[in-house]
């Protein structure tokens, strides 16, 4: 570095030495000062030249000058190489993160020492409503105010997650915020989302207090009976024969219902595939017609309307229980003299079922909530006419298993039509006979 500009600086001065004979001391002095000033613009050249390459430095443009120039600049080229790999590396890696963590399934935020937003993945941005951009260096707590949050994040521990509420236009979301301290003071948050997991978790409990309240009632009064005929002294036959027949309604309300839910159980069931079979419908409907009759006890007129002899692909079993619930509902929620019509035919290509009734019908903003476990619309008229409140839960079930679906029409007062409609897949058709009426 420093040999080249010296040794320029000696050439100079033995020449203006050898020169001194020839030129005189004035001659040599002044070919010395004219020399070093050509030196010295030399310079100041080039370094105008490097001052102004730095402003944008690039290699191409790069002045590489003469001399100890020369070496400067191929020195700072080399440097220049190694920090432009040194930075494609970095931002590889960089993308590389970025990549991952946007295909993360949890939002991810990471917070400074002072719980400012430094970076958040596009899940962040979804659940917890952040802008990577925006709110960079952002305080969390601004943009994250509830007050179980801000608590959480002054622990500073990781300890149990925070389910937190957030309110999207979308509709309320549950998530599971944890913090994980990192490095010096840092921390990461992370969110999941468990609206669904919440959702059945819900559905859960509503379901475990249903059953134990729809069990508590009748074991309260069998064992209010066993009470009363225990301490019945001397026996009264009269009494215990009618409490021992209220004790027999209560033990197979008992059973019903936990015959219900054993049906609930088994559809449910993933392990429990549909078992399809061709099912004689119109067959199945004449038994159910009986068994209608015995359970309206000629108190209504209850007739089948067979429009179609097609059979179904499904299950036999499954399908007699929907039907059946929906001819036993008919039958307790129609007065004394109504009438109840079951119908099998096609309606647009789709083989259907239809249960019409004169009964009591349901208000139009029950309708939508009908197919929900234990939901009734008159809690003790379900209960007086022995239902379970499981019904129609049983009915959606089998449907889907069958993919077919449920229509409700009904008019408060005047009655209710449950049809089944399934998909043109499942007919199998038998020929079309005339109108087959089976009259009670
Ligand atoms: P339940 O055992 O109470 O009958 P379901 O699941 O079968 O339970 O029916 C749910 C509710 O739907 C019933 O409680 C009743 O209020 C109403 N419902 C069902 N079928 C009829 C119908 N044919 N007419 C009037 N209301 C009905």
């Amino acid at each position: 570095m420093w040999g080249r500009p010296l040794s320029t600086v000696v050439l100079i001065g033995v020449i203006a030495l050898v020169s001194w004979p020839l030129l005189g001391s004035r001659g040599a002095l002044l070919f010395l000062c004219l020399m070093l000033l050509g030196l010295l613009l030399h310079h100041l050249r080039n370094l105008s030249l490097l001052y102004r390459w730095l402003q944008d430095p690039q290699s191409q443009t790069m002045p590489m000058g003469s001399g100890a120039w020369e070496y400067l600049s191929s020195h700072m080229l080399r440097m220049l190489k190694r920090q432009r790999e040194t930075e494609s590396r970095l931002s590889e890696a960089l993308s590389r993160f970025q990549l991952a963590g946007a295909a993360l399934p949890d939002a991810v935020v990471i917070l400074d020492s002072t719980d400012r937003i430094e970076w958040c993945n596009p899940k962040a941005e979804d659940y917890f409503g952040l802008d990577n951009q925006r709110d960079r260096g952002q305080q969390i707590t601004y943009i994250l105010r509830q007050p179980q949050f801000v608590e959480h994040l002054s622990s500073n521990q990781a300890g149990e997650p925070l389910v937190l509420k957030i309110s999207r236009p979308a509709g309320e979301m549950v998530l599971a915020v944890q913090q994980v301290p990192y490095g010096d003071s840092r921390k990461l948050i992370l969110g999941r989302d468990i609206t669904r997991w919440e959702r059945l978790e819900t559905t859960r409990r509503d379901f475990v207090a249903n059953v134990s309240h729809e069990l508590r009632t009748p074991l309260t009064v069998v064992g209010g009976f066993l009470e009363t005929l225990d301490d019945m002294d001397p026996p009264d036959p009269e009494m215990s024969k009618r409490a021992i027949e209220l004790m027999r309604q209560q033990t197979s309300r008992m059973t019903r219902l936990v015959e219900d839910l054993l049906t609930l159980s088994r559809l449910e069931s993933t392990q429990n595939p549909l078992r399809e079979e061709d099912v004689n419908v119109p067959e199945m409907l004449r038994a159910l017609h009986q068994d209608a009759q015995v359970l309206s006890a000629g108190r209504h007129r209850i007739r089948v309307v067979l429009e179609s002899t097609d059979w179904l692909k499904g299950n036999t079993e499954e399908l007699r229980s929907a039907f059946g619930n929906l001819i036993s509902n008919a039958v307790r929620y129609t007065p004394e003299n109504g009438e109840i019509e079951m119908r099998w035919g096609l309606r647009d290509a789709h083989l259907t079922f239809a249960v019409r009734d004169t009964g009591i019908g349901i208000e139009p903003q029950h309708i939508d909530r009908l197919t929900e476990r234990f939901y009734r619309v008159d809690r003790s008229r379900s209960r007086e006419t022995g239902g379970t409140g499981l019904g129609l839960a049983i009915v959606k079930h089998v449907l889907n298993r069958h993919q077919a679906r449920l229509d409700i029409q009904s008019m408060p007062g005047s009655g209710s039509t449950f049809s089944v409609v399934f998909p043109e897949t499942r007919r199998l058709a038998a020929g079309r006979t005339p109108a087959e009426k089976v009259s009670a």
